[in-house]
């Protein structure tokens, strides 16, 4: 049976999303996983499908659609079981482009938007540079004023999609002395004179995503490259968290519903002492216990969710659902590598996949700790 929070167009969308990740993504994720990316074609397809498109309006190549249409988009396309797939697509289409659409000129709209929608360009978000991660306001990438221009200097670390990203939304301090309202976004391109990849990054997980150490060394990017307001960079990027970090939450279910899926197979499958795993009282306690964690982090998510979609405060509530499935993600993961038992460790078991995805849950778009500063923050004033 459907949430209550979805209607019937969500539900339509949730299907064709599905079939499409079931014939299209889902018998090559472990090609790609083991290639260190997924085509550049699948960012072409997903356009091509009106899925890119989904929360942005029609004059800019979208469907207008809400909130809820791109969380079901989100949450199938965690089901191919590569969350780096998810993370490719997710961050050119949530997390970069929101920036340009949101706060951005007509001009940037049209030069970045329009081809992110219909998968054309790949966009990226960089704020995290080597000593600043969580505190976002200690970055030390400059950007000094020079005419018509700005000469950007500094490093970023750990951006997804950073190595082959046609433009990276950058944060840069136009002020250095003004700490987090110094800040300001720059659109920079891929050929800029002085802006590089240092390093593709090899990681535990999300391996289907390239992951990039970006460097900029007297790199002039136009002043028409400016998102938005010249300081009012910190803003922007805590506006679109709330979206970010429910993407992630949802993403965390997703996946957990999926491990809790090939546990619950291989219990029944698997035979010890002469019966199945599954009818063992300790496996079958541990599997209500993982239905359990899931169904409680997808109902606190789709609660964030519903407020967000509402355009209330939803910042406690996304904070909440954040730790709580991403916590519960590397839970339920965790058990389903147990109940495999020396099978989970092996790599042509999909569990294992899961398992070292979710570890990022907890890390990326705010960690766990600054979430709670986040909760706790609106509870003692
Ligand atoms: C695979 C991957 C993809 C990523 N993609 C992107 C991307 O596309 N763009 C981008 O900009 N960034 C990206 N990041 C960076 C990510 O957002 C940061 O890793 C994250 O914000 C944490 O920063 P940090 O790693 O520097 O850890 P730190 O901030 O150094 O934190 C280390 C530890 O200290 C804790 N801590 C820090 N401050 C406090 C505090 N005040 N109170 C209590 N505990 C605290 C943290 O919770 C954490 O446990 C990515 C990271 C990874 C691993």
């Amino acid at each position: 049976m459907a949430h209550w929070l979805f209607q019937e167009e969500h539900e339509m969308l949730r299907k064709s999303v599905r079939s499409w990740v079931e014939k299209e993504i889902k018998p090559y994720v472990e090609q790609w996983e083991e290639q260190g990316e997924f085509p550049r074609q699948l960012f072409k397809r997903a356009g091509e499908l009106g899925f890119l498109g989904l929360t942005y309006p029609e004059e800019y190549g979208g469907s207008g659609e809400d909130y809820l249409a791109g969380a079901v988009f989100f949450e199938e396309l965690a089901r191919c079981g590569s969350a780096g797939v998810a993370a490719g697509l997710g961050a050119s289409m949530a997390i970069a482009a929101p920036q340009i659409y949101k706060f951005g000129s007509e001009e940037l709209k049209q030069r970045f938007l329009v081809p992110t929608i219909t998968g054309e360009k790949i966009g990226a978000l960089g704020i995290t540079e080597p000593n600043a991660g969580s505190d976002v306001a200690s970055i030390a990438t400059t950007a000094r004023d020079d005419g018509d221009c700005y000469v950007v200097n500094g490093s970023k670390m750990f951006i997804t999609n950073g190595v082959r990203a046609d433009y990276v939304v950058t944060a840069v301090k136009t002020d250095p002395a003004a700490g987090h309202k110094g800040i300001s976004l720059l659109v920079i391109e891929k050929g800029t004179p002085g802006f590089g990849v240092a390093k593709k990054l090899e990681k535990l997980g999300w391996n289907a995503s390239d992951t990039g150490e970006l460097y900029f060394e007297d790199c002039r990017v136009p002043k028409a490259n400016l998102v938005g307001q010249e300081n009012a960079g910190f803003y922007y990027i805590m506006k679109n968290f709330a979206w970010e970090r429910l993407v992630m939450a949802l993403q965390a279910v997703a996946a957990s519903q999926l491990a809790l899926e090939e546990a619950i197979k291989y219990a029944q499958q698997r035979v010890q002492f002469g019966k199945p795993l599954s009818k063992f009282q300790v496996t079958r306690h541990k599997l209500a216990d993982m239905a359990s964690l899931i169904e409680t982090a997808r109902s606190l998510t789709y609660y964030a969710l519903s407020l967000f979609v509402a355009g209330e405060d939803a910042d406690t509530a996304v904070a909440m659902a954040k730790i709580y499935a991403c916590e519960t993600a590397n839970k339920v993961t965790d058990e389903a590598v147990q109940i495999h038992g020396g099978y989970g460790y092996m790599m042509e078991y999909p569990v294992q996949r899961y398992w070292r995805d979710a570890r990022i849950g907890t890390i990326g778009g705010g960690t766990t700790e600054i979430m709670k500063e986040i909760i706790v923050k609106k509870m003692i004033k």
